[in-house]
């Protein structure tokens, strides 16, 4: 979402860089670019005269220290504004309570019945609670069966709402459904609407009058820019609400409105939605995302990620196959199903720092993701004797892969080679001592 923001950021900082010396002058010029960065990024505009004029104060009233250079001083006084626009401190989840309540409000289409499940999950991922899904949604008839379809995919308990019901007599019930499921958290998916209006607020404040519920989540679509901005003001001022979930984060949006709504309600983002799927849901940390954006890398979330898809037992037995020279094609292949699972190459790249101009580098290049696709082709439609020993592919044998794989035998050299080369350099840099206690993320880096 941020790439064109990212793009423009880093390049007025870096020109900054390069002069070696701040002063007034290109400190202004600077400022100027960022200004129209972030307004071309659709943030509004209050909170970029704002942002600003914090950048300024303190870029010009800062001591130039000698240990850094006066460009890497100005971007890191941008990167902590970034953070602070961000909401600083990332804030976690309130699911204290007896069960616990979270009502999930939004409009119609933003995603809030996706969000609940993911939520859901997540809470029983990372919390080690037990969640319940309980629907009110009651005027649109498909968002119950949503809701429970979604419960059931991913053995979710969900209370047996029914049209027929009022939201209020649901919630009654499922209080005593939770205590009789243990369920601890109950996560409400309340109604949507197209727009803001008084029935639905009217009705969201009795829920929560009734209910008292912890935290109240607004999901709302980044996608929809200030638009978003407007909307989370109107449910704040009319029934309060506790946090933020940005979702359609993967979309095209430019950002502005993860930029301007925590300022501009005061109600910090907990959560990014990054995908469709349940599992794509993020803890929102401004730190790591202001870091995202000034192409600085996020590392600490890449190694999150690892830990949540790698099997550790599995990655020492890569590393130490590696530090062998022992590293199969099968092993191989496992390592692409790792980084499929933590959502592609193209994902994991982009977390890097100077992600930004790598990818920019890479543009005329086949994308990363297509050529691993190729590779796993080539690799499943080898025998497993071949698959244990390459050595043993001859002519004949690289053709039929090629015709078994729907790729050319130019191909099968070429990924045979590079194989045979990583696997060489992997394993000297192994017993070099890189890659040591477990070898890193991917038992060792991966063998490319
Ligand atoms: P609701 O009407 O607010 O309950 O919205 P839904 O949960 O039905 O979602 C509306 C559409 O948005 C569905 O097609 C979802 O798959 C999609 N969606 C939800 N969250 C995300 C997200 O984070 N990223 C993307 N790309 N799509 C999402």
């Amino acid at each position: 979402m941020f790439n064109n923001l990212s793009e423009k950021l880093t390049g007025s900082l870096n020109r900054i860089r390069g002069r070696g010396k701040i002063s007034e002058d290109n400190i202004q010029d600077a400022i100027k670019e960022i200004r129209l960065s972030l307004l071309d990024a659709d943030v509004n505009f209050k909170v970029v005269k704002s942002f600003i004029g914090r950048v300024k104060e303190k870029a010009l009233g800062e001591e130039v220290l000698s240990s850094v250079s006066p460009g890497q001083q100005f971007t890191k006084i941008v990167n902590d504004e970034l953070i602070t626009l961000l909401g600083g401190d990332a804030e976690g989840l309130v699911t204290r309570g007896n069960p616990g309540v979270i009502f999930l409000v939004g409009l119609q289409g933003t995603g809030k019945t996706t969000t609940t499940a993911k939520l859901a999950l997540h809470i029983r991922k990372q919390l080690s609670k037990r969640p319940g899904l309980v629907p009110v949604d009651v005027y649109r008839p498909a968002a119950i069966d949503q809701l429970q379809t979604l419960a059931k995919a991913n053995d979710l308990p969900c209370f047996p709402s029914d049209p027929s019901m009022k939201p209020e007599e649901i919630l009654e019930k499922s209080k005593k459904w939770a205590e009789e499921n243990m369920v601890d958290v109950i996560l409400v998916d309340t109604a949507g609407r197209l727009q803001i209006d008084d029935q639905l607020m009217g009705e969201l404040k009795r829920l929560k009058e009734v209910w008292d519920p912890k935290e109240t989540l607004l999901v709302a679509d980044a996608m929809l820019g200030q638009q978003s901005v407007n909307v989370a003001q109107g449910f704040h001022d009319a029934i309060g609400i506790s946090g933020l979930v940005l979702t359609k984060v993967d979309g095209d949006a430019r950002g502005g409105a993860a930029l301007s709504i925590r300022e501009t309600t005061g109600v910090p983002i907990k959560f990014l939605g990054v995908g469709e799927k349940v599992g794509q849901l993020e803890v929102f940390h401004p730190e790591r995302l202001a870091s995202r954006i000034l192409d600085m890398g996020d590392v600490v979330s890449l190694v999150e990620k690892a830990q949540d898809v790698i099997d550790e037992k599995t990655a020492r037995e890569s590393a130490r196959k590696m530090a062998k020279n022992k590293f199969t094609m099968d092993d191989f292949l496992q390592q692409i199903q790792m980084m499929k699972k933590m959502g592609g190459m193209e994902s994991i790249l982009k977390m890097l720092p100077g992600a930004g101009q790598m990818m920019k580098k890479m543009k005329n290049m086949t994308p990363p993701d297509d050529e691993l696709k190729k590779i796993e082709a080539i690799i499943r439609s080898m025998t497993v004797a071949e698959r244990e020993n390459h050595k043993i592919l001859n002519g004949s044998r690289r053709l039929r892969i090629a015709n078994g794989s729907g790729t050319e035998v130019k191909d099968v050299n070429k990924f045979v080679k590079q194989f045979e080369q990583s696997k060489k350099m992997m394993s000297q840099m192994m017993k070099m001592g890189m890659g040591r206690g477990g070898g890193g993320m991917f038992g060792g880096g991966l063998p490319f």
